[in-house]
């Protein structure tokens, strides 16, 4: 038999948690924080659970003994075969941290990476560890099994490099998984690619992210570039974007706009780690770290890890280091990229009038947890700073999501990851045969072909 659970993901955008048994296989595709659920009752990262039995007791996440640290293999409890992540966007991954070590996680070889800048550079939780586990690496073109199933990564283009959809073979026969992707993006390529093969394999089963279905940001990277240079050319001050720096395509938007406008371009020493890490795949062609108009925001007072006192000391050397009291003086000549927790130091540099903050970030906030719009408007208030927006996607739109049903026809398609799953099952209504939309902890058996 072959069936599905969703423990997550389902009505809501992100947490993704699907329990796939195949025979005696079993294993979870993604394993994600949901953020909705959490901020319900913890605001991170002061409010935050001390233990796996807090997550428990609040419902935030399932009794599975056969995943979870806390009484996995006791008794005759055999732990799953293993939890394959599409990505490592934090409603994807994040509860990794909270499996028993003894279940393999499976991942893209630059997703890897990125974790492994994150073990460094993050703040540590109890549901943010991933130091004990396991990890096998996979790219494109490679195939597996986990016991009865047979796994085919391929590669989709999205907000954060080293994401895949999924071609599961099981005995009922193919199912696709989707993770996160999008059809406008700069690598369109690479989920046209899955697109194709996902029609190829004629599935059972679809299980689809349906992230857009309200005003989705419907710019491109090109047109956020240039929106960005338009914006530079006409603020005298200091120019400050936020955006998140997993997003290595509009790091790259907003570096050549740096250029074009001739602003030196400042980011913080956690995405400098994080471009160091990623700088061992030479295919995601990111802008060069030795950039002579580069800079790393520095501090000149406080704690710092070990991480960042190296750092810190290697781009000293090369003098391209800043402060923010290099950037008071000499305001016009930056061009600031600042995350939410990075905004105290607005109080050191005190922007000049004329300045303006632009925000650009891809995801909506509950899959990555960034930051209270309110307590934003306070702090550019307070600062005389007006807000610009330019956002582009990171998740397919509805009209492309028509598009990729029709062409790859499912049996049955699953919609998750999404807040309006019904408004979607109608708009797809004429193109897909039967569609389902998953409650939190129901299961569905999928009738072979
Ligand atoms: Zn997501
Ligand atoms: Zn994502």
């Amino acid at each position: 038999m072959t069936r599905l659970i969703f423990y997550g993901g389902a009505g809501e955008v992100g947490g993704n948690k699907i329990y796939l048994e195949d025979q005696s296989t079993r294993i979870f595709l993604d394993f994600g924080k949901s953020f909705s659920q959490r901020s319900h009752f913890f605001d991170d990262p002061f409010l935050v659970p001390r233990e796996l039995e807090d997550l428990l007791e609040l419902g935030l996440i399932d009794p599975l003994d056969e995943v979870y640290k806390i009484r996995a293999l006791h008794g005759n409890t055999r732990p799953v075969d293993g939890i394959l992540l599409s990505h490592v966007h934090a409603d994807h991954a994040d509860h990794i941290s909270l499996i028993h070590p003894v279940i393999p996680v499976y991942l893209g070889q630059v997703a890897k990476l990125i974790l492994d800048s994150f073990a460094t550079t993050r703040y540590r939780q109890m549901d943010n560890d991933t130091s004990e586990l396991r990890f096998r690496t996979f790219r494109t073109g490679d195939r597996f099994k986990i016991g009865s199933i047979g796994v085919e990564p391929i590669h989709v283009d999205h907000s954060i490099p080293g994401a895949y959809g999924f071609i599961l073979h099981t005995t009922a026969g193919p199912i696709v998984y989707t993770g996160d992707f999008r059809l406008h993006g700069p690598k369109r390529q690479m989920s046209l690619e899955f697109v194709a093969r996902a029609k190829e394999v004629q599935p059972v089963a679809m299980i689809c992210e349906g992230t857009n279905a309200f005003s989705p940001p419907n710019l491109n990277e090109e047109e956020i570039q240039r929106k960005l240079e338009e914006l530079i050319a006409v603020s005298p001050g200091l120019v400050i974007v936020s955006f998140l720096f997993k997003d290595i395509d509009r790091y790259r938007s907003i570096f050549q706009a740096a250029k074009t406008q001739r602003r030196k371009l400042v980011i913080s020493l956690k995405h400098a780690h994080f471009l160091r890490a990623l700088r061992r795949d030479s295919r995601l062609d990111l802008p060069p770290l030795d950039d002579p108009d580069l800079r790393v925001l520095v501090r000149r007072r406080g704690c710092f890890y070990d991480w960042e006192v190296e750092l810190r000391d290697a781009w000293e050397k090369t003098g391209r280091t800043v402060t923010a009291e290099g950037i008071a003086e000499r305001q016009p000549e930056f061009l600031l990229t600042l995350s939410s927790f990075e905004l105290p130091e607005l109080v050191r540099i005190k922007p000049m009038p004329g300045s303006i903050f632009v925000m650009s970030m891809t995801e909506p906030t509950n899959e990555e947890a960034e930051l209270d719009y309110d307590r934003l408007t306070h702090w550019l208030t307070h600062f005389g700073l007006p807000l610009y927006s330019l956002h582009a996607s990171g998740h397919i739109l509805p009209h492309d999501l028509r598009w990729v049903v029709q062409e790859v026809q499912p049996k049955e398609l699953f919609l998750i990851h999404s807040e309006a799953p019904a408004l979607l099952a109608r708009y797809l209504s004429d193109v897909a045969s039967v569609i389902r939309i998953p409650q939190r902890g129901e299961e569905a058996v999928l009738v072979g072909a």
